[in-house]
């Protein structure tokens, strides 16, 4: 193809032309946020000033204002976790995840004694019930079964593998219950909270403790993401540690806190939940609990990496790996939906949840604000989340890298900057590159062609 870098050339001669139209200062400085900006493909775009004064005599030692920047702004990173948004900053969300899942599990860094590493741990997995038959892919170990034989109702005798886009798909739409799927991951994050009540009191009545006497001397704690299944229905990924407490210290659990007894009742407590759903009649469920220990060493076991790397892979995924927009919908999209791409299963799922969410027809739907939430067929909870025992978070993670940033470049400062206050106003300008901004981005990074 001869055409691509004539292209390319087209949509950056006017941008270098603009950002050289005061000084060729313009191009440098330019060039050096696009470089901060370490791959970010949808900058956030800032105006304002900041000051660093002298903290006893006011003195302005230092004056920065964006009105110096090229079109008169700062280009920072957009910080997106999702891979479909920015793909370099879900790599940093992803990277950042993985670190936090880690030291939950070994301890020795990041606040997390070591002992942590001989407690109970588990790998658990919390998914939805049916809604109706879909087609199915591959086990866990990759061989692809027949989908469902059956000589009444509907079935499908295909051996579906990898990549088969109706993997997920129901094999009769007309009589799935899409009602129900929807009103279920809204709810998700809601069963899910009802479940960690009911484990603290069954591990509390399963040792003859009061619930009182248990959290005293001991303390699960949790780290989990929300994936979604091929079905558009959201399932829960989940860490859960259980550990010894003296006061706010984490001890080693006492002896009843066996890794048996966190694997029984946590089916004990799944399995107790139901919460009244509106509309169908049916109370809400969990489906298949699946729980597996995570284990220090040995062959064939759960290692700690290898559930970190598994949570952190799923923490910069969302809705879109089952067919639906990765954007909120409007009345406008609702005919048009398969032009964006969207399977006829996950428009039927958006059409559902926003009739659902008709307030008119709908009053008592109304908090579950699922036309907000319709792209993400109704779940609105959040991704990945964690109890606060657990380990670091992601704002300490990203506070070093701050910290760390800033000291570089206060370094070079000719002044004390333990002594000094900063003053600073920033508003939003808006969000993202100029077409030709892109392209000249992408070369600057090194995808670029030209
Ligand atoms: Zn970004
Ligand atoms: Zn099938």
């Amino acid at each position: 193809m001869t055409e691509a870098p004539a292209q390319l050339g087209d949509l950056i001669g006017p941008v270098i032309r603009d950002l050289a139209r005061r000084s060729n200062h313009d191009v440098t400085r330019w060039l050096h946020q696009v470089d901060r900006l370490r791959g970010c493909t949808d900058p956030i775009r800032l105006t304002g000033e900041s000051a660093t004064l002298n903290g006893t005599t006011g003195e302005v030692l230092n004056a920065y204002t964006t009105h110096d920047e090229p079109h008169g702004q700062l280009l920072v990173r957009c910080g997106n976790r999702r891979a479909s948004r920015c793909p370099a900053c879900a790599e940093t969300y992803r990277q950042d995840t993985f670190h936090l899942i880690r030291a939950g599990l070994l301890g020795g860094d990041k606040g997390v004694p070591e002992i942590v590493r001989t407690h109970p741990r588990v790998l658990a997995t919390l998914t939805a019930p049916s809604f109706g038959p879909v087609h199915r892919g591959p086990d866990k170990d990759g061989t692809a079964n027949v989908c469902h034989a059956r000589r009444t109702g509907p079935s499908c005798f295909t051996r579906h593998h990898l990549g088969d886009p109706t993997i997920g798909q129901p094999l009769d739409a007309d009589s799935y219950d899409y009602t129900a799927h929807i009103l279920w991951n809204a709810h998700a994050a809601a069963l899910w909270h009802r479940f960690t009540v009911y484990l603290r009191q069954h591990l509390a009545a399963a040792t003859g403790l009061t619930r009182k006497e248990f959290a005293r001397v001991s303390r699960l704690s949790f780290a989990k993401v929300a994936e979604y299944q091929a079905r558009g229905v959201v399932h829960f990924h989940a860490v859960i540690r259980l550990d010894g407490r003296d006061g706010d210290t984490l001890t080693t659990p006492p002896t009843w806190a066996t890794l048996d007894l966190l694997t029984t009742t946590i089916h004990s407590a799944a399995q107790a939940v139901r919460l009244p759903a509106p509309q169908t009649g049916h109370p809400l469920t969990w489906g298949t609990i699946d729980v597996r220990p995570i284990q220090t060493a040995g062959p064939g076991t759960l290692s700690e990496a290898a559930v970190a790397g598994y949570i952190a892979k799923y923490a910069t995924k969302a809705a879109e790996t089952s067919g639906t927009l990765d954007r909120r919908v409007t009345h406008r999209d609702l005919t048009r939906l398969h032009t964006h791409g969207v399977t006829d299963h996950a428009a039927r799922l958006i059409r559902t949840a926003w009739d659902l969410g008709n307030p008119e027809t709908h009053p008592d739907l109304a908090p579950l604000r699922l036309r907000q939430w319709a792209h993400m067929l109704g779940f609105r909870g959040h991704f990945s989340t964690k109890s606060r025992a657990y380990s670091t978070t992601l704002t300490a993670l990203r506070r070093v890298r701050v910290e760390y940033r800033e000291a570089q470049e206060l370094q070079r400062l000719p002044y004390d900057p333990t002594s000094t206050l900063v003053l600073a106003h920033w508003k939003y300008a808006g969000q993202g590159f100029t077409p030709g901004e892109s392209a000249l981005a992408a070369t600057v990074n090194g995808e670029g062609r030209a």
